[in-house]
């Protein structure tokens, strides 16, 4: 018996959790996603959404896997070749790194648009607020004066000069009937999800199969990494990137820890 596991379940401050604990990372990604329940940010539905990932991260070892990283490169080259480039940001999103997108959205000159699955205008404006805390100099999603075709009013909206007019999103636990309408609009799809089954990585231009926590630093790491490279070299890496055989091998991990 570990003395870990006299770690209270629920601690005041992610300071509180021991960063030697063997399950660290994930009591630090579920204490956020409570305080994000707790700030109005994310929706009980999050905690769930949070759950199913934290079996998948298990499965994977909790590490970035090097399909996943390779999917990270070529997401870096496909949002520095951007001309409007947008980040979705959901309640679990927001709990979870606040600051790492916001650093992302300024390496990559990106647009942060808050874009909810379960939408009112105070979480809407929790999460604006939050993203600001962080660093945001701007946060779109708020007027939503745009629709997704093909799907429900309230599940569509989204803003005309944000993510509706962007040639690349970057939609990390996107529902799958959302990340399959933003497809059919012909944009570039760039999703983070921990299980590689699901819809949204499926109709993505490029799965990312990691943990949001992992990914959207490591993005921006490669993204700071290639920002002088010309538009060939650019070109050369989304190119070479094969969106079925990271789905697949991150499948094969999953399944067989291989
Ligand atoms: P579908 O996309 O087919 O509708 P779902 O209903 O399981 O699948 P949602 O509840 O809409 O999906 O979204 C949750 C998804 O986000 C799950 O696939 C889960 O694995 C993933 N997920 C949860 N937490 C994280 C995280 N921290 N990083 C990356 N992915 C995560």
């Amino acid at each position: 018996m570990s003395d870990h596991e006299t770690v209270p379940a629920d601690v005041e401050h992610e300071d509180e959790i021991p960063a030697d604990h063997p399950r660290y990372a994930d009591l630090v990604t579920r204490h956020r996603i409570e305080r994000g329940v707790e700030k109005g940010i994310t929706h009980l539905q999050g905690m769930h959404a949070e759950g199913r990932g934290s079996a998948f991260d298990y499965l994977l070892g909790e590490e970035t896997i090097p399909s996943a990283d390779a999917a990270e490169r070529a997401a870096a080259a496909h949002l520095l070749l951007a001309d409007d480039p947008v980040l979705s940001i959901n309640g679990n999103v927001a709990a979870l790194v606040a600051a790492e997108v916001v650093d992302l959205a300024e390496a990559v000159d990106a647009d942060l648009e808050v874009n909810l699955f379960n939408r009112t205008p105070e979480r809407v404006r929790a999460i604006a607020d939050h993203l600001r805390e962080h660093g945001a100099a701007e946060v779109k999603g708020i007027e939503a004066d745009a629709r997704i075709p093909g799907l429900d009013h309230e599940r569509a909206k989204v803003d005309a000069d944000g993510i509706y007019d962007a040639d690349v999103v970057v939609v990390p636990l996107e529902d799958g009937d959302r990340a399959e309408a933003l497809d059919e609009m012909g944009k570039t799809e760039i999703v983070i999800d921990l299980n590689p089954l699901s819809r949204s990585p499926r109709v993505a231009d490029v799965p990312i199969v990691d943990n949001v926590i992992r990914a959207v630093p490591n993005i921006t790491a490669h993204a700071e990494e290639l920002a002088d490279e010309d538009e060939t070299a650019l070109r050369g890496i989304v190119d070479a990137f094969d969106a079925e055989a990271a789905l697949e091998a991150a499948e094969e991990r999953i399944r067989t820890g291989g």
